[in-house]
């Protein structure tokens, strides 16, 4: 399986277009890498891809990355899409893919991310013929539904519910589904990708997710619960944000102790302290070997 980061950051990406925070600052003058909004694509032969979420940059990480880019006069390697939940950073990108030719897509979400979805007008088509979207039942296993299907009837998906909110257009209503991560193994193999870029803590079934994965991306949107505040960006916390802190005695770094998996934090927001490798936050999470993802890192499993 071939696995390609096209974008590591939180929504509004680094630099934000608003924002003029130490990290935006230093993306845009050049001083760190520039990161899109998430999303990682997902490969068996290298010809048909899947999407891990589809942000917004879309359009710009297809033009990043040519095995994505149209085989013909018109056409897409991209044959279908998971998604981890219905924030806009995450299938907003749908809303970017609207000049569909003779192809579909075949989605994938929770049935609660497919009902909030489809209710906003722009996103709403793709629930419609050529496209369909199809309900991932919760701690279960998905099969391909076609020959099309997940890559070429390759892969093989479990969702796992995991702790989080609806998005902020819906209310932020704790719910099961309304966050899910994804286990994703090619079939005849146990080399298991966990995705799971959003989730407001690590329980015991998200641990159990990490033990069992081979490589596991995180939600490393922010180190700290009060980092907005205290920036004074937000009077939100983390927590109350849907996401758990990577640091702290509580944090996602503590929760990681004696895995083995590969681990790498993902969706990094702007305001992360830990998106600079001379800070102390960036140390603490090589110290627990656990790595940072960057837009354009490739990964064989
Ligand atoms: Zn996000
Ligand atoms: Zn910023």
């Amino acid at each position: 399986m071939i696995v390609r980061v096209l974008g590591s950051a939180a929504g509004g990406g680094v630099p934000q277009w608003n924002c003029a925070c130490v990290n935006c600052v230093a993306a845009r003058g050049g001083r760190a890498p520039r990161r899109t909004q998430s999303s990682v694509a997902l490969s068996t032969d290298g010809k048909r891809w899947l999407l891990l979420n589809c942000s917004p940059d879309i359009a710009h990480q297809i033009e990043a990355f040519a095995p994505l880019q149209a085989p013909r006069l018109r056409g897409t390697p991209i044959a279908g899409m998971l998604f981890t939940d219905a924030n806009v950073d995450h299938l907003g990108g749908l809303s970017v893919l609207r000049q569909h030719g003779t192809h579909h897509f075949l989605l994938r979400s929770s049935a609660l991310v497919r009902a909030i979805a489809l209710a906003q007008p722009s996103f709403a088509p793709f629930g419609r013929p050529p496209h369909r979207w199809l309900e991932c039942p919760l701690d279960a296993t998905s099969e391909p539904h076609d020959p099309d299907d997940l890559v070429g009837n390759r892969l093989i998906v479990r969702t796992i519910p995991v702790v989080g909110t609806t998005p902020g257009y819906n209310g932020r209503r704790s719910a099961r589904g309304a966050v899910v991560a994804y286990e994703i193994f090619e079939r005849g193999t146990d080399r298991r990708l966990l995705f799971a870029p959003v989730f407001a803590a690590v329980d015991d079934v998200l641990r159990a997710a990490i033990e069992r994965a081979e490589l596991a991306f995180l939600d490393g949107s922010f180190y700290s619960d009060d980092e907005l505040i205290t920036l004074g960006l937000a009077a939100k916390s983390t927590r109350l944000l849907g996401h758990s802190a990577v640091g702290g005695p509580d944090g996602t770094l503590e929760r990681l102790r004696g895995v083995r998996a590969r681990t790498i934090f993902t969706h990094l927001n702007n305001s992360n302290p830990m998106l600079d490798p001379s800070s102390v936050e960036y140390a603490s999470v090589r110290e627990r070997g656990v790595e940072i993802a960057y837009d354009g890192m490739e990964i064989a499993l």
